[in-house]
């Protein structure tokens, strides 16, 4: 059997279907842009944003599409479409993941850019937003084949990458491995080592101490912060947990070692409860051993739907996007909801969660505690100085809860909700830097 029998067909995408998507097909609730833009276009009526700086900031920079050929351990090419969208980079260089994934589209990839923007600026670390992804099935592909293709793919875009331009990130189907392919194909065509130009590296190479559970450390942080300003006590608080991945798991792991009861938790193969409470460690301890929650005894059986809809304090959803829905969101009962996956509601059900005074932790803030020390990943490569786990965590604290308290005050100041604050302390930071710099040329 060749090693591409097994490859979906689909691999060799129209370009036509990426270059210009079917607008139609993306106008729904679930469109990503959409969504990012509805919330932005809030925001920006609001902040009374002049219409030239509205027109610059609703369009991304550059949009960069390039054909990866690689040889495939059978012998045989194939070529795979690789994208990489820097939406704006006037804060800094340009920072955001890189996706290894069928469902990647252009459309998708820029709403994600956009998002990364608006994160980075919420946190007030000095980043642009970029994002990319090349579209294929990596669980389908032999280690030698994803490395020749990430070198192809990182030579592709080579001409915008760097420390000071557009730093990667591992997202959905990449990670450490990835990123040090990424950097070691950068560093040859450089003539030197540089370990800047991609974040969520290994430590041996200039990864940092603390990146791996940085972002269920910040949701951790964020959710404090919201229990406080509504006092309510952090002992006791019951949780549930959508997605037992990286943030999932580290935030349910943290929430519990601070006195929460984390009551349910869920992967892709479905969800588990127990009132009392789970003992967490001991379903990290299953995750490691059988990957999945599928086949644990000591908890009831959920569907991933009951879940979302659980009478708890917190809610975390940290899986995937467009989980809560015009469909569920009425019957959530949960008083915070802490959105550790990137848009998991959609911009219909905004208003609805916010009738029913649910306290929304929108994800640019929410979740931003990876891309913090991401940045304090770049900083240590570009010193040379490398710092300690406490370090890291400490200087994480500080920056998660600063960036909390204000788009506490601004939705104050406001009557806005959090989300719409946020977009609003973001699109008026980025704003300022665009107004400051003057339209060049
Ligand atoms: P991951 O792959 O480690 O974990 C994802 C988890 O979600 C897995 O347990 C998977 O089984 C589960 N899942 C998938 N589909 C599901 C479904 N339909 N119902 C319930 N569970 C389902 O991914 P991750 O790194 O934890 O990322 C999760 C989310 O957080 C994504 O939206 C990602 O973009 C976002 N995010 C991650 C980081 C990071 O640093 N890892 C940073 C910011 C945002």
């Amino acid at each position: 059997m060749r090693a591409t029998d097994h490859m979906p067909t689909e691999l060799r995408l129209p370009t036509n279907a990426i270059v210009q998507p079917d607008k139609d097909r993306f106008l729904n609730e679930e469109n990503p842009f959409e969504a990012m833009m509805l919330r932005f276009d809030r925001a920006a009526e609001l902040l009374d944003l002049e219409p030239g700086l509205y027109k610059v900031l609703r369009k991304p920079e550059k949009q960069i599409i390039v054909a990866c050929p690689v040889m495939m351990d059978n012998g045989e090419i194939e070529v795979f479409t690789g994208i990489r969208v820097l939406y704006n980079t006037s804060r800094g260089p340009a920072k955001g993941g890189i996706r290894f994934d069928m469902q990647v589209t252009l459309d998708e990839v820029t709403a994600l850019a956009a998002w990364m923007t608006w994160k980075c600026a919420v946190v007030n670390v000095p980043f642009g937003g970029s994002k990319g992804g090349v579209i294929c099935d990596p669980l389908k592909m032999s280690a030698g084949e994803l490395e020749r293709l990430t070198r192809r793919y990182t030579v592709g875009i080579i001409a915008t990458l760097g420390p000071d331009s557009d730093v990667p990130a591992p997202d959905v189907n990449t990670n450490e491995r990835v990123m040090a392919w990424i950097m070691d194909t950068y560093s040859m065509r450089m003539g030197h080592t540089v370990t800047a130009v991609v974040t969520g590296k290994p430590v041996e190479m200039g990864g940092s101490m603390g990146r791996r559970e940085a972002t269920g450390r910040g949701c951790t942080f964020v959710t404090k912060e919201a229990l406080a300003h509504l006092g309510m006590t952090v002992r006791g608080t019951t949780v549930a947990v959508q997605g037992f991945g990286n943030v999932g798991s580290v935030t349910a792991h943290l929430l519990t070692r601070e006195g929460c009861k984390v009551v349910a938790v869920s992967d892709r193969t479905g969800a588990l409860y127990t009132p009392p409470g789970l003992d967490i460690d001991d379903v990290l301890a299953y995750v490691r051993h059988n990957k999945t929650l599928e086949g644990y005894i000591k908890a009831q059986a959920l569907s991933n739907d009951e879940l979302l809809t659980l009478d708890v304090d917190v809610l975390v959803p940290a899986a995937m996007e467009n989980v809560i829905t015009t469909k569920n969101a009425p019957k959530v009962r949960a008083k915070i909801i802490c959105e550790g996956a990137n848009g998991p509601t959609t911009a219909a059900a905004d208003s609805i969660l916010e009738e029913k005074g649910i306290f929304v932790i929108p994800d640019i803030l929410a979740n931003a505690g990876g891309v913090t020390v991401s940045y304090f990943e770049w900083v240590q490569d570009r010193g040379g100085y490398f710092w300690s786990e406490e370090t890291v965590n400490e200087r994480l604290r500080d920056l998660m809860v600063r960036s909390f308290r204000d788009v506490l005050e601004l939705s104050r100041q406001h009557k806005v909700n959090m989300r719409t604050a946020a977009y609003m302390l973001s699109i008026s930071r980025v704003a300022t830097v665009h107004r400051l710099r003057g339209i060049y040329a």
